[in-house]
Formats: C-alpha cells, structure tokens, sequence
C-alpha cells in the first residue's frame, strides 16, 4: 500500500467490536470487570485488557498501533506531549550518571529538558554543528539524541551515518522527526533506533490538541549490564524498551494521552500525506517567490543555496517540509512583515493546516541564549513560517506584497 491508502486502510487499524468507522472515544477513567478474578488476570498481565486510563484505554491504542505501523516500528506509546514522549525516551533508557550525545537541533522546550535531567545526573554533550559526533561519545554515553530536520535552521540529521556509528557503539540513536513526519521519511528504515513525535504539529495537523509518541523500533540488541533501567524487562529481549516505557516511566510518570485528544489526533492523522504534499508544494512555492524578490534571505531545503540541500535530497525523496525562513534585514523591518501579513497567523505552534507565522527570537529564543539561538539559526531579523495548506497563490501574494512593501 502507498501512504495515503496505507493512512486509512493499514493493518494498525482495528475493525471496532461495535462497527464504528472512527475509533470512540473511550471517555472513562476505568473499565469494569464481572469478576474479580478477570481483573486480577490484567493488572497480573497474563491477560490483555483495560482496567484504568493511565495505563491504557482503548482510544489510544488505536492510535498508537497506527503510529507504530506508519514508522514501522515494533510499538508506540503515546504521551500527553511531545515533551513528555521526549522525557520519557530518555527516562527508560538512561540513569543518574549517564550522558546523552545532542546531535542536531534543538526545539527550545528540549533544551530546558536538558537542563532538568542535568539535575537528575543525566549530562547532555552537544556535538557542534559540522564536527564529527564519534569523537563525543564517552564510556557513559547511553544514548544519542537529534531532530531529523531542525528549525529554523533546518540542519538535516544524516541518520544513516550517525545510525552506523551508533550501532557500533551500542548506543541507541533516539531521532525526533515532528518537523519531518513520516511522509518524508521514517528514521527506523533509516537505521535509528527509536523515533519521537510531537503529535501536536503535523501528525495532528488541526492545531487542536497537545499530544506526543515514541516509537519502539524492536531492534536494538540492549546489553542489560551497561542498560540496568532495562534489565527488569529482560525478558521481552529486544522490545524491553517498549514495555519499559509503557509498564514503567510513562505509566508512573503518569504521562498519559487524554481519549479525546487521542480521537482528535487519530482523526487528523487520516490526512497526514495529503496535507503534507499540499504544504511542501506550498513551501517550495513561497520559498521560491520569496528569494526570487532579492529582498530577504531565504532559507529552506529544496532551495540549492541550504548547506543540507543535498542530505535533504537523498532522504526526503526531494522534498522540503513545511517549514521555512527568511532573514529580513533587521527586526524592525521582520516585525513590519508580519504585521502586514493578511493570510498567516501569529502564533506559536507548527504543523497547522493554517500559514502560521512568528519572530523566533523574541518568542522561542527568548530564554535560550544568544548561542543556543545562533545554533538554532535564529538571528535578530528571523521570520519562521510554518506554512499551512491554503492556496500558493494567495500565500506568494501576501509574504512577497509584505516584503516588497516594507522594503521600501
Ligand atoms: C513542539 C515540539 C516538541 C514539543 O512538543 P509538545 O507537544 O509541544 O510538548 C518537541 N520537538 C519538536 C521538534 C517540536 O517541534
């Protein structure tokens, strides 16, 4: 099956006991049993079943089989955010005493989580943009960490390259791929060992609820001396992370996806590949109107001009997301640009179906740090747009009147 037909008729979906097309949502916090025995049996795992919200809940799991499917992985478990399924990747696999290896990116929320694991012990080293990420790997590296596709930036992540020389080292390579979604690629075909969303942006698409997921590729081989988090679930062999994180971090952290977000991310998730197509095919439109003007700087993957041009070439099937930036000259003459934008919204988030439009700098770099911004790519005069699915024409009308007239 291609995407699309694979969206809605996949093996991930489950004909529902009562007939329904859409899975309901399972609006309830527990599940209730004729006998005490029955419900003995399911929280004894001999037998499968719900018994309470948290641990799991029938809505979700609809979800999480069609995620899993969709990046091929072995099982998904779905988070309240895209924060939390980050927090809990990391959580299961690494303990006070072990490093985290940052590769590419990162959104600004994941750097503050850096800095709360570092008071948990758990120390991330970046490896600098165009170094080479094996000379940063130590004894207590238990995992590498990076953004398929950064933003603003757009640094691509070369998976199958960093995938090597993980495996090598025996060290899982956790990739999050919110910015890239699966119709650009998917990171466990690529070689990586688990993929995170942030189910709030693209997967969802609607702008409507906050929601994340990992994705247990089954395939890392974990020695459970040098992975002791994981070593209560050495039986499950190779999918020890996945029952970890759904017996264990996510279950006490209490990190449970609500049903009805759950319902509304299974229902914007239908339409992931046309949506995508449509906002690539937006994106590389007003990228192009944008740099034809010679009024801004323009920064985005199809454009020959990006340093990862060609990365993005070879795994995203010549594809360039739906995110994309331009330098305006200086903050004054961005803010003038977004203010006289017609069909973009100022707002924070990414991934809608609406032309969302923002300045990084004093927003979502705010409390970075000038260097965390610059690595970030974000400069005093950054206009990000997360393009959304309207018509190119209406969208190359707006951005190139805004940045014509406040050239002048
Ligand atoms: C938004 C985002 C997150 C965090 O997700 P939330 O759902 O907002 O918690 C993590 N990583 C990336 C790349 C994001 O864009």
């Amino acid at each position: 099956m291609r995407f699309n037909t694979e969206l809605l008729r996949g093996n991930g979906i489950e004909p529902s006991p009562k007939r329904e097309i859409v899975p309901p949502i399972s609006q309830t916090v527990s599940f209730q049993y004729e006998r005490m025995e029955d419900l003995e049996r399911v929280f004894r795992r001999e037998k499968s079943g719900y018994a309470y919200t948290r641990v799991g809940n029938p809505t979700i799991t609809a979800l999480e089989r069609r995620i899993s499917d969709l990046e091929r992985g072995f099982s998904a478990i779905c988070c309240s955010s895209g924060m939390s399924a980050l927090a809990a990747a990391i959580l299961a696999i690494c303990q006070s005493g072990d490093e985290i290896l940052a590769v590419n990116g990162f959104y600004g929320g994941t750097y503050d989580l850096f800095r709360n694991l570092d008071r948990l012990g758990i120390r991330t080293v970046f490896a600098p943009e165009g170094s080479d990420p094996r000379e940063f790997v130590t004894e207590r590296t238990r995992a590498i960490l990076g953004e398929l596709i950064a933003n603003p930036s757009l640094s691509v992540l070369d998976v199958p390259r960093v995938a090597d020389f993980a495996r090598e080292a025996g060290i899982p390579l956790i990739v999050d791929s919110t910015t890239a979604t699966p119709y650009l690629a998917r990171p466990l075909e690529l070689g990586a060992s688990v993929v995170v969303h942030s189910t709030t942006k693209y997967i969802n698409g609607g702008g409507n609820s906050v929601g994340g997921v990992v994705v247990d590729g089954g395939k890392f081989p974990w020695d459970f001396a040098r992975f002791p988090t994981l070593a209560e679930y050495r039986k499950y062999g190779k999918y020890a992370l996945s029952a970890a994180l759904r017996n264990d971090v996510c279950e006490n952290f209490g990190w449970a996806l609500a049903p009805t977000g759950a319902f509304l991310t299974g229902i914007g998730l239908d339409t992931l590949g046309l949506r995508m197509e449509r906002i690539c095919g937006n994106a590389d439109a007003l990228a192009n109107a944008l740099a034809a003007t010679g009024k801004v700087e323009v920064n985005y993957l199809t454009l020959p001009s990006h340093p990862c041009h060609k990365t993005a070439q070879r795994l995203f099937r010549g594809l360039g997301g739906g995110i994309l930036s331009f330098r305006a000259g200086s903050k004054e003459r961005a803010f003038r640009i977004i203010n006289s934008l017609k069909r973009a919204t100022i707002a924070s988030n990414l991934g809608d179906v609406r032309t969302l439009v923002i300045h990084p700098a004093s927003t979502l770099y705010l409390h970075s740090g000038e260097e965390a911004a610059r690595a970030a790519g974000v400069f005093d005069d950054t206009v990000r747009v997360s393009v959304g699915i309207e018509d190119a024409e209406d969208l190359v009308e707006d951005f190139v009147g805004a940045v014509e007239s406040a050239a002048e």
